[in-house]
């Protein structure tokens, strides 16, 4: 008899890597539960800040102080993520940020230098791999083991130097990304569709998150005599990389400001270059507390004291919140009647069996009305919309740790896969919508006498000639014994794995010279990259983390001091004697944990320390008050 070995227990998570949140989430015996220690949120936004002493901020915290750091805050950085410079350009003008082109034409984003640091330019899987990597620590605190295995979500139109991005962004987190699955399966499979049934079904996923709408067609064939598991096919897909919720969140800023000015005076519009950052982050963080209260209530109020009892009090009925959205709704159900066009023209007429609402924004109650409306079926909003497609990841990985019975559900390839022959023209190995994993093959010949070296270009997509296609990558076979032209006899095979992933060979049979490559995307690091990368960055021992932790500390410590000092002494007479009092003395606490941090890290207890700092934030909240107040006011002179 022989012990389970330790690493058959070691457990898989589900992860949902979004442009906006990402969550981690596990399933056992139990159930299926988005992890979240203690009070923490269970969204962790995608937000990462690259601070001056080299250290960095995830989460919450980076993305409510972002338009302070604005340059230096990388938000949306799936958008990025395996893509050239060019893919790009329409996302620049949203990005407040700088983003540079790298080594093979990559999207690469600039930090800027500081009094103690270089610029730098990272890949956004460096940024990715953050994210990753909170997650992670996340998953082992909850969990009590470490995790080192995951199961990653991606939109189904991401094509594989995507996909491959997210992967890497995995390693480089210390994670093994054991499958990718598309969001809008993920999201099928956490309203248990997929297991058991007989019938194939027709499922429409409508993911409307913060920055992004995508809608998939899917359709999910059970297994039966001919193919042993069930699998999902993307039938079609459309959306908007422009839509969400924050587009809501700035229309709701945009009413505010103008009445500000129309009925009180005060301009915010006209300056908004000298605007303090604060008060913006202010008003957008009102906005979407307006937002979400009104998915829940018919009305809802903001009330922003701006100082000498000028009052902006104001407040939102569900009417007329819904007459200014409508618009922007429309623009989503234009995205669904092309999904459904593209479906039914390239599958025939079916209906829809069911229709999965799924991101944070689909909360809001019109939407859902308008996207029942439009599918003629009542929606599936029984599971937390912002949750479904991490739940489904955790049901993925607990079926490929074998601690869930299922089968395995396969995705199917997006884009069809091929090569580019003589002239330009793309022969197709794999198409559109085969299920992976699959495998094919495909026989050429040279063009030219005594060719040695003979190039491979593999694209992607359902075009005919290569150049309407992507490349994905090009390799080389050589060393070939010179040979009339169509005498050598060159033979492809193309695998894609269970992750959408494309691994290549090619072997010339009459001199036996073989190559296999994993294509490395154009647009992605190389496997080299990966490494240094890596080694560089990514494998801290435990000590080194305490010491980055105190860093951080000492660093976003240092920064709030400053800011609160200075708001301090600017209003010091219009504080409160009590809080005034309070204030200086938590200052002056923190101001002695940063001193003994900076002549030895190892002295200090870092849990005191961030209590200290958390102490100074609340009690600085009266102060931030009157000096945004102060800051309307002041904008106004
Ligand atoms: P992504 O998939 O892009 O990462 P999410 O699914 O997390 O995004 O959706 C985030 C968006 O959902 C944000 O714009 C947020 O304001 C919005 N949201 C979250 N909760 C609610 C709610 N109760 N009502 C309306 N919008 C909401
Ligand atoms: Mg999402």
């Amino acid at each position: 008899m022989t012990e389970p070995s330790t690493d058959s227990k070691s457990l898989i998570v589900g992860i949902d890597l979004g442009t906006t949140n990402s969550l981690v989430a596990f399933n056992d015996p139990s159930g299926t539960r988005v992890l979240s220690c203690d009070d923490q949120d269970p969204m962790l936004p995608s937000v990462v800040r690259y601070n001056d002493d080299g250290s960095t901020t995830i989460g919450t915290r980076a993305r409510d102080e972002a338009t302070r750091f604005p340059h230096s805050t990388i938000h949306s950085a799936k958008r990025l993520m395996g893509r050239s410079i060019k893919d790009v350009r329409s996302d620049l003008e949203y990005l407040g940020y700088q983003i540079v082109e790298g080594e093979h034409n990559t999207a690469r984003v600039l930090i800027p230098g500081t009094e103690h640091t270089e610029v730098r330019l990272v890949s956004p899987q460096e940024v990715s791999a953050h994210i990753l990597a909170a997650l992670k620590t996340r998953a082992q605190e909850c969990l009590g083991q470490e995790i080192t295995k995951a199961v990653v979500t991606v939109p189904a139109y991401f094509d594989d130097a995507q996909r491959q991005a997210t992967r890497d962004a995995g390693r480089l987190a210390g994670l093994e990304v054991v499958r990718i699955v598309n969001e809008p399966t993920a999201a099928a499979l956490a309203y248990g569709l997929g297991t058991g049934g007989t019938e194939p079904r027709t499922i429409a996923v409508f993911d409307l998150g913060g920055g992004t709408f995508d809608i998939s067609i899917l359709r999910l064939t059970p297994s039966d005599d001919s193919n042993p598991t069930d699998f999902f096919q993307v039938l079609a897909t459309a959306g908007d990389t422009h839509l969400g919720g924050d587009d809501v969140d700035h229309q709701l800023v945009q009413l505010f400001m103008s009445e500000i000015r129309s009925q009180l005076g005060i301009d915010i519009n006209t300056s908004e270059h000298t605007f303090d950052a604060q008060t913006r982050t202010a008003l957008a963080q009102f906005a979407r507390a307006v937002k979400h209260t009104l998915s829940e209530r018919e009305a809802a109020s903001v009330r922003i004291d701006l100082g000498n009892d000028r009052v902006y009090e104001r407040k939102v009925t569900r009417d007329e919140f819904e007459s200014m959205i409508s618009g922007w709704i429309d623009r989503a159900m234009d995205a669904c009647d092309r999904a459904i066009r593209d479906a039914k023209k390239q599958h025939g007429g079916e209906s829809i069996d069911a229709l999965i609402m799924v991101g944070g924004s689909t909360r809001i109650p019109l939407v859902r009305q308008r996207a029942g409306a439009f599918f003629g079926i009542e929606p599936y909003t029984a599971l937390d919309p912002d949750k479904v497609v991490a739940m489904g990841a955790a049901i993925q990985a607990s079926i490929l740790s074998g601690s869930t019975k299922g089968s395995l559900l396969l995705d199917v390839v997006p884009l069809s896969l091929g090569i580019e022959t003589a002239g330009g023209a793309v022969a197709k190995l794999i198409m559109r919508n085969s299920t992976v994993p699959t495998r094919a093959i495909e026989r050429f010949s040279t063009q030219v006498d005594g060719q040695v070296n003979i190039k491979l270009n593999i694209v992607q997509g359902e075009r005919e000639m290569v150049e309407d296609c992507r490349s994905l990558g090009e390799f080389e076979l050589r060393g070939i014994p010179p040979m009339p032209a169509g005498v050598p006899k060159l033979v492809v095979e193309f695998l894609v794995d269970a992750n959408g992933i494309l691994n290549v060979s090619a072997l010339e049979e009459r001199s036996g010279k073989r190559t296999s490559v994993q294509v490395v995307p154009n647009h992605g690091l190389t496997n080299e990259e990966v490494d240094r990368i890596e080694a560089e960055s990514f494998t801290h021992a435990r000590s080194d983390m305490t010491r980055h932790q105190i860093a951080d500390l000492i660093a976003n410590s240092t920064l709030d001091l400053k800011w609160i000092s200075e708001r301090f002494e600017k209003h010091r007479d219009e504080l409160e004697q009590g809080v005034r009092a309070d204030l200086e003395s938590k200052m002056e606490t923190l101001r002695g944990f940063i001193q003994s941090a900076q002549a030895d890290w190892s002295s200090v207890d870092p849990n005191a320390f961030h209590d200290a700092k958390e102490d100074l934030d609340r009690a600085s909240m009266r102060v931030q008050e009157i000096a945004i107040a102060a800051s309307l006011r002041d904008d106004q002179d």
